[in-house]
């Protein structure tokens, strides 16, 4: 699977009228529809006037609906890692599930208008926020196999993806898809910093330079800036602060800031 052009190659793409302005993708956020199929979902979430980058059905069907440099309406109010609005920073996918199901009978669980999920459909679980103990639709291996597939795309295309996060992570209290029954330790295992722990101020974390031949530190934060000199791939810098698509680093791991980089050519290493 490969990026181009900021759709996933030979997806079906079925543009949503719901969009935002350009973002820089720093975060992959997992949802869950709630609902039945994928294609249900994308027409159910339109009319809300909501949007999402790709929806992937149960089966690993997928279809995109806004470009990935493109902000969608999936998030809502959120923050994460010192970032407020994940509309502004990451990319969103919802996956086809039912989600909790809060109502038990004779033969396993159910919620008001489902059919009944018997035992091997579900994980009985409490939620990480909190709440009663309920249990979650099973996220089936075509689907999460999929999402391998995808999540390894989007981090190759975009070096500036950090961090697998789900939207119970970024709202929590308002949010709690994708839920326990999600494997999202599967996600975060694929490079980036998950878990690393809470960011420091003044300090964003350890970084390196992803560019084919070298990267300009400049003075200030813009190509209006003087170059004041040129980094090799592989580099290694701490970000210092951002400020909007550029960084102010440090290169000699003193804390004095160097000089400004483009955002779009780091990728983490550390926090
Ligand atoms: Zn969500």
């Amino acid at each position: 699977m490969e990026v181009k052009r900021h759709r996933l190659d030979g997806i079906q793409f079925d543009e949503s009228p719901h969009v935002g302005g350009k973002i820089t993708p720093r975060f992959i956020v997992m949802h869950y529809t709630a609902g039945g199929s994928a294609l249900s979902s994308v027409r159910a979430i339109r009319e809300r006037g909501l949007s999402a980058h790709l929806f992937v059905d149960r089966d690993g069907g997928i279809i995109q609906t806004v470009p990935f440099n493109v902000a969608a309406f999936h998030a809502g109010p959120s923050s994460w890692r010192g970032f407020d609005g994940l509309n502004q920073h990451s990319i969103g996918i919802e996956n086809a599930n039912f989600g909790f199901l809060d109502q038990r009978t004779s033969d396993g669980w159910t919620r008001t208008g489902l059919r009944t999920f018997g035992p091997h459909e579900v994980l009985v679980a409490r939620h990480k926020n909190g709440g009663p103990e309920m249990a979650w639709e099973l996220y089936p291996e075509a689907q999460l196999r999929a999402l391998d597939a995808i999540v390894a795309a989007l981090r190759e295309a975009y070096p500036t993806i950090q961090e697998v996060v789900g939207h119970d992570d970024i709202s929590p209290g308002r949010k709690v898809d994708p839920g326990p029954a999600f494997p999202m330790v599967r996600y975060q295992n694929q490079g980036g910093a998950a878990g690393s722990g809470t960011l420091r101020d003044n300090d964003l974390g350890e970084f390196e330079v992803v560019v084919r031949d070298s990267l300009n530190l400049r003075g200030g934060p813009g190509t209006g800036f003087t170059a004041l000199r040129s980094l090799p791939p592989g580099t290694r810098l701490r970000v210092l602060r951002e400020d909007g698509e550029w960084c102010q680093v440090d290169l000699k791991g003193d804390g004095v800031p160097d000089g400004f980089v483009h955002a779009a050519f780091l990728r983490r290493i550390g926090a």
